[in-house]
């Protein structure tokens, strides 16, 4: 067979070759929802590694983006990427200091931003020495105390032929830091193969089933997971793009999702609690979604039932970290469950679901013994393939695979007869409770269906007796009133009775972190001095 390298730049000469009319729309960071196609992407890319050669970028370079999704950081990053640069994509929503570490282990030497990261860029910037020139994705570029220039300016007139690829599929292409919510972030560096191998996987029926007649609005940021690898998927079958740009509230993506035609979308729990929230108040409808893909953490069963009973909405749930490229697990139906009744699919729909082709998954204890896949053993979850990392970034945190070649996730999970895993906790946020373990996650999900919260979150609090309790923390809907034991009440009989939270603590607000999961590390430390209502003659 002839030699083809599985580089990713190859993706948008497909695309704008094959699929070349196909529309990208914007919600502009001007305000306007803009258009342009394939084609037009790739060619205003080609400009951009022009002009990032005449900056200087050669392979192996870091060219940082910190910006929300849009035409123009697509350009960005393929433009970047083909001449074999590498794409680090910078969170904005992390606190500054984050930021500049970041961008300073990276060693960032270009960066691409929104014009709404000025203020930002002038708190991070001279902290920053690596980074030698800036481009703000607009028109123009707001005023600001360091040089900078703007996005059309620098690309307008430059020539669109700048030659892609020709080096080995190996190298790297993108460069994305895990939040750290333990430690300093950690970097995890794609190649061009691993990249093209994930997208290929997750474009499966069996995965993200996406075609050429999908049109996919990503809600997933740019910045977080490798975008789900949505990138390099949606050019390679051509689908429709629709990117909103920084309006993730749900007015504005309902907006989108009609005016576009929406058949698929993909993003994190919490946007699709707010989008049905904003559905329910204004009656709106989903005349053109027919199924969307939830992650990042665990999804409520009240969102499967309401996307699915009011709007006719497929919800599929999917597993995976930056780490892993990172789509791994899907839970779509396997043969034994598929004829079943929808009440009879929805526990295995609530699981993270079953393997990705080309991975390996398995159970170990704490001494790395493998256990059982009986659906019911609970142990950390492993995972080994060529879309998995085999490091982080100048080999920070030292070794991370096992003796097998195995990556530790970090999770707790379980694996049924069928293949389905289910997570039943971070390791860190497990509840330890009389050497038995509560999935803190189980008790979230089942108290957040009661009609009054907003949000719920369980923790661990230390206990005399058993080590550590749990305690739910409620965030109620706007409005809304309830006391302490209409939360007991309503998980009475939902879960095992030594799974009961030992208090039920209301507050105004569950804080999220930057990729919109609720952030536990400011939740205990709010919960500093906290202490457990303790009966030592109740038994359990
Ligand atoms: P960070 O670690 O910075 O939060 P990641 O996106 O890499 O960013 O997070 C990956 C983690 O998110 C996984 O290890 C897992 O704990 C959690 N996660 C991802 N998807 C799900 C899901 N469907 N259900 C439960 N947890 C999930």
């Amino acid at each position: 067979m002839q030699d083809w390298s599985l580089t990713l730049d190859k993706l948008l000469d497909h695309a704008a070759r094959w699929h070349g009319g196909r529309e990208i729309v914007t919600r502009s960071v001007e305000g306007p929802v803009v258009r342009s196609t394939y084609a037009d992407i790739h060619r205003r890319a080609k400009q951009v590694s022009h002009a990032l050669l005449e900056a200087g970028v050669k392979p192996g370079d870091r060219v940082a983006t910190m910006g929300w999704n849009s035409d123009r950081h697509l350009e960005a990053w393929y433009g970047a990427i083909g001449i074999g640069a590498v794409l680090h994509t910078l969170n904005p929503r992390l606190f500054p200091e984050q930021i500049v570490y970041i961008a300073n282990h990276a060693g960032d030497e270009v960066l691409l931003a929104d014009p709404a990261c000025a203020p930002l860029l002038a708190e991070i910037l001279p902290q920053c020495p690596t980074i030698r020139q800036v481009v703000f994705l607009s028109e123009a570029a707001p005023p600001t105390p360091f040089p900078a220039l703007a996005y059309e300016a620098w690309i307008a007139g430059r020539p669109a032929d700048t030659p892609w690829g020709g080096f080995d599929e190996n190298a790297a292409a993108g460069l994305c830091y895990t939040s750290g919510t333990t430690g300093n972030p950690k970097g995890v560096l794609y190649g061009h193969r691993s990249n093209y191998l994930h997208a290929m996987m997750t474009l499966q029926p069996d995965a993200l089933n996406l075609s050429a007649r999908d049109t996919v609005l990503l809600i997933v940021p740019m910045y977080h997971a490798n975008a789900w690898g949505v990138m390099y998927s949606a050019p390679m079958v051509g689908a429709k793009l629709v990117l909103p740009g920084q309006k993730l509230d749900g007015a504005s993506l309902h907006e989108l999702i009609e005016a576009e035609g929406v058949t698929y979308s993909a993003g994190v729990p919490t946007i699709w609690q707010m989008l049905l929230a904003h559905l329910k108040a204004t009656k709106g409808k989903l005349t053109t979604l027919q199924r969307v893909t939830v992650g990042g953490s665990a999804c409520p069963e009240s969102i499967f039932r309401t996307l699915r009973d009011d709007y006719g909405v497929d919800v599929i749930h999917g597993w995976g970290m930056t780490e892993t490229s990172p789509l791994a697990t899907v839970s779509v139906p396997s043969p034994a469950i598929a004829g079943r009744s929808f009440e009879d699919q929805l526990p295995y729909k609530l699981k993270q679901g079953r393997l990705l082709c080309n991975l390996d998954l398995k159970l170990v204890d704490d001494a790395g013994r493998r256990l059982p896949h009986d659906g019911r053993t609970f142990g950390r979850l492993m995972i080994k393939g060529p879309t998995i990392a085999s490091g982080y970034f100048r080999a920070e945190g030292g070794e991370v695979l096992d003796d097998e070649g195995f990556f530790d996730t970090g999770d707790v999970s379980t694996i049924d007869a069928e293949g389905y895993m289910q997570i039943t906790d971070r390791a860190k946020d497990v509840i330890k409770s009389g050497g038995e373990w509560i999935s803190s996650i189980d008790v979230e999900n089942i108290a957040v269906a009661h009609p009054k919260a907003a949000l719920c979150a369980v923790i661990g609090v230390v206990h005399p007796k058993w080590d550590e309790r749990p305690v739910l923390l409620v965030q109620l809907k706007p409005g809304e009133q309830a006391g302490k034991q209409e939360f007991l009440d309503f998980l009475d009989g939902k879960i095992a009775r030594w799974w009961m939270p030992d208090d039920v603590l209301f507050v105004d607000e569950i804080p999220l972190g930057a990729t919109g999961k609720i952030d536990k590390k400011r939740l205990r430390e709010g919960l500093t001095g906290y202490e457990l209502p303790f009966d030592p003659n109740l038994r359990r």
